[in-house]
């Protein structure tokens, strides 16, 4: 006899990694339902690729959130909703703390009203500024160096103390640098604006871009660029899964990195794109881009031990194959 598993409320599922955590919830069994308000989100993915109900609005309108949950069985909620440019949060922080903390206290306040006290939250490795260690542990200290990390910071903070007054239970991923595609092609990263590295290294690849800047190469690293803990999207998105899974079993609220702990550095990036792609393209040598850390790479020695998770992609050669896979299929279209 076939058990059905329950709904789970994916907030930002029509965006990059919500849509890839999609996939692992509908693989895994759950029927999902997407709230998501479509600034940054993919419609066409949500009807072509995910096939689910979506319901467009914002995580801020409480009376649609109540509507949600009075007339869908919700039995936690994973939360990718929130802006995430790092230079716009500095440039307009209310922007972030209004999106990303008063809008996700709403969800949270929604939640409790609904007696729905299981919550994923997408965190992030910004929130421990400039790293002391290497590979970064869950208990580095947190110095969030901009508003896009501390707004995630006070999230955190606003969990930690959620599970004391109101036995509301969570699970945060600190991300490290999130990239490359489904393997199954039809999913992957397409941001506007597009800042992150690997994305614009394969727009160069395609002609998209004349070239590739690498911000700063005077750096205190082995090749003098900036080294990050690149992470395949569908390994963050089964750790989703099994976070889930260790919170609807009665587990206590926790936190976890999610990286691969294997550091990359930026020219190491761009000659494997080369590699993948066979393409030749101009890269320039640029100054240092302000509020880079040299090395910032992840212990996910946690996530192992406790959630059993273990990277299927840790090859940053084959997370850049996925992505190119996907970008020259976007390219085509
Ligand atoms: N980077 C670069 N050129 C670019 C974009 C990024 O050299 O056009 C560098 C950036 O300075 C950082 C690394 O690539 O050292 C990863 O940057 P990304 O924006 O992808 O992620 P972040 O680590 O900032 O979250």
């Amino acid at each position: 006899m076939s058990q059905t598993k329950p709904t789970i409320l994916v907030s930002g599922g029509a965006g990059y990694i919500g849509s890839h955590a999609v996939q692992a919830l509908q693989n895994a069994g759950y029927d999902v339902v997407i709230l998501d308000n479509l600034v940054y989100g993919h419609r066409d993915i949500v009807e072509n690729v995910l096939k689910v109900e979506m319901i467009v609005g914002d995580t801020s309108d409480r009376s649609l959130l109540d509507k949600i949950f009075a007339t869908h069985k919700i039995a936690a909620v994973m939360h990718f909703a929130a802006y995430i440019f790092v230079g716009e949060s500095v440039k307009d922080p209310k922007k972030y703390y209004n999106n990303n903390v008063v809008g996700t206290l709403t969800l949270l306040e929604a939640m409790l009203a609904a007696s729905v006290k299981k919550f994923v939250f997408s965190s992030t490795a910004a929130i421990y500024g400039e790293p002391q260690t290497s590979p970064i542990p869950e208990d580095h200290p947190k110095n969030p160096i901009n508003p896009y990390g501390a707004s995630k910071r006070m999230l955190e903070q606003i969990l930690a103390d959620f599970e004391v007054a109101y036995d509301f239970k969570s699970v945060c991923f600190r991300y490290f640098n999130a990239a490359g595609a489904h393997p199954n092609g039809l999913t992957g990263e397409d941001h506007n604006p597009e800042t992150h590295l690997i994305p614009l290294v394969l727009f160069a690849a395609l002609g998209k871009r004349d070239s590739i800047s690498i911000f700063g190469i005077d750096y205190d690293t082995p090749d003098g660029t900036c080294i990050r803990d690149y992470i395949h999207v569908c390994d963050l998105a089964d750790a989703h899964v099994l976070g889930l899974e260790y919170l609807l079993n009665g587990g206590d609220s926790d936190i976890f990195n999610l990286g691969n702990g294997n550091g990359f550095s930026v020219r190491e990036v761009i000659e494997t794109v080369k590699e993948v792609t066979g393409r030749e393209f101009k890269v320039e040598e640029r100054d240092r881009r302000p509020g880079d850390a040299p090395i910032l790479v992840g212990s996910s020695e946690k996530a192992r031990r406790v959630l059993g998770w273990y990277p299927k992609y840790p090859e940053v050669k084959e997370i850049i194959a996925h992505a190119w896979q996907w970008h020259q299929k976007r390219h085509d279209e």
